[in-house]
């Protein structure tokens, strides 16, 4: 049995980027898919601060040339339309890039993972790991089933875990922490016709609050728009996050009802359970989780696929270097670890921020003073993780959205406070 030097299991974003860093090292590098590409994915809007990744990868002229519509902003509006606030990504604090993409996911993976492949990658579709055994001092051992339910095993030096919310390795381990104060379903669909922007304000992702949750609208290429709305599971009272519940909301939604007054459902309504959670490690003895079967962070602020492709460059960094010295155990790891644990607080922080009134009314009535909203600008960017010009201004935001709760320093966004708020306390 050939032994490679890294089993990676998944080939979403975080997959397909680490292998390819990996094999672009000489490593040899074996990547488990349990789908065949391509294949839905929920998740289409990247942020700024990705394309420079996409660059390094050596994909970002082929997404360039794909068609996806450029986003150059992040706007926010209130459910009856009345409110509204659009972040554009050039006006942030850190000089970084100034526009992100919306895309197909099944399209964009498509292309990572076929760059992982013309790396050296040998990739194999349609497996699905399904055992990992780390008795062998020298080697992990995996099982995995094919297509036609033959079971074929694996080995290498090292195992990666990039199986998204499928969790393969730390779903065995039972090391996930789910965060309680985001216990959230979503429920979406495709449409075409929607209303859109022109001009540069065409790729925009448009939040839209309602006082049980939020909504994307993501516009993407070919007049397609992408819908969905997310909230605390409570918010289903009772019902299933079904084709009638999602109609009902969309149509109640002034907002909402007004863009797609037009538009054709083009996809089933679909649902995906939207815990946020995190591990209680990272990295151990010859075995890291990256991307989303790491941690995974409630999707408002679009922050995903970054955090699953930056992890993929600093877990390739310790990884190659753990390789050439032969020392694969968790202390080579730390440096991806203490990344990974402080861009997930850092982000989990933010959103749960978003959830509270006080929070979101600062955020729809953003200060210029201090470069405060150009300071959030760059958290929406992705630029939110070493920067101190960020840090020390999201700081001071959040005093103020404290402040906000008991002195009314903002207006007040109607139907918000007397909302239960996502956190499940009346405000
Ligand atoms: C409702 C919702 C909306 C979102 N919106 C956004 C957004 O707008 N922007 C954004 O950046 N992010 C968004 N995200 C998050 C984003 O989708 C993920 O963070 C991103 O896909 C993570 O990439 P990944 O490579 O870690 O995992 P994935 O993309 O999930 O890839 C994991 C791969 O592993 C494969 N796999 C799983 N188990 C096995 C196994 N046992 N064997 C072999 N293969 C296996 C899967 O088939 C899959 O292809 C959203 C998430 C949700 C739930």
């Amino acid at each position: 049995m050939e032994l490679f030097d890294a089993l990676v299991v998944g080939g979403g974003p975080a997959g397909s980027a680490l292998s390819t860093l990996l094999a672009r090292r000489g490593r040899r590098v074996l990547l488990l898919e349990k789908e065949e590409f391509p294949r839905f994915h929920i998740g289409e809007s990247l942020l700024p601060g990705t394309v420079p990744l996409l660059d390094r990868l050596g994909v970002g002229d082929a997404i360039r040339s794909a068609g996806f519509l450029e986003k150059h902003a992040a706007e926010f509006v209130t459910g009856d339309g009345d409110l509204y606030r659009r972040y554009p990504f050039a006006e942030g604090v850190v000089d970084g890039y100034p526009h992100a993409f919306e895309v197909d996911r099944a399209e964009f993976d498509s292309l990572l993972l076929e760059n992982a492949r013309n790396s050296g990658v040998v990739v194999r579709q349609g497996v699905c790991a399904e055992d990992a055994d780390f008795d062998d001092p020298g080697s992990v051992r995996l099982a995995a089933r094919d297509s036609s339910g033959a079971v074929i095993r694996f080995a290498a030096r090292f195992l990666v875990d990039a199986s998204g919310q499928d969790s393969f390795l730390a779903r065995r381990m039972r090391s996930r922490r789910m965060d309680p104060s985001l216990k959230h379903v979503a429920v979406f669909s495709h449409y075409d016709g929607a209303q859109r922007g022109s001009g540069k304000a065409e790729g925009d992702i448009t939040i839209v609050l309602v006082p049980g949750g939020w909504w994307w609208v993501i516009p993407l290429s070919g007049g397609r728009t992408s819908v969905g709305l997310v909230g605390p599971a409570t918010m289903l009272a009772g019902c299933k996050p079904d084709e009638t519940f999602f109609l009902e909301r969309l149509s109640e939604t002034p907002y909402l009802a007004r863009r797609f007054s037009d538009a054709t459902r083009v996809a089933p309504v679909r649902a995906a359970s939207d815990y946020s959670y995190t591990n209680d490690r990272y990295a151990g003895d010859r075995w890291l989780l990256a991307g989303d079967a790491a941690g995974f962070v409630d999707p408002v602020f679009s922050t995903g696929v970054h955090l699953g492709l930056e992890g993929a460059f600093r877990a390739a960094d310790c990884l190659d270097r753990a390789l050439s010295r032969d020392r694969l155990g968790a202390s080579s790891f730390r440096a991806y670890e203490r990344w990974l644990g402080k861009a997930l607080r850092v982000y989990a922080d933010f959103v749960r921020g978003f959830y509270r009134p006080e929070f979101a009314e600062v955020m729809m009535y953003p200060s210029d003073r201090l470069q405060l909203r150009q300071a959030v600008t760059s958290v929406l960017s992705g630029y939110a993780v070493g920067y101190p010009a960020v840090t020390w201004r999201v700081a001071i935001f959040k005093a103020i959205t404290r402040l906000n709760r008991k002195h009314r320093l903002t207006p007040r966004i109607r139907g918000r406070r007397e909302a239960v708020s996502y956190l499940g306390a009346r405000v």
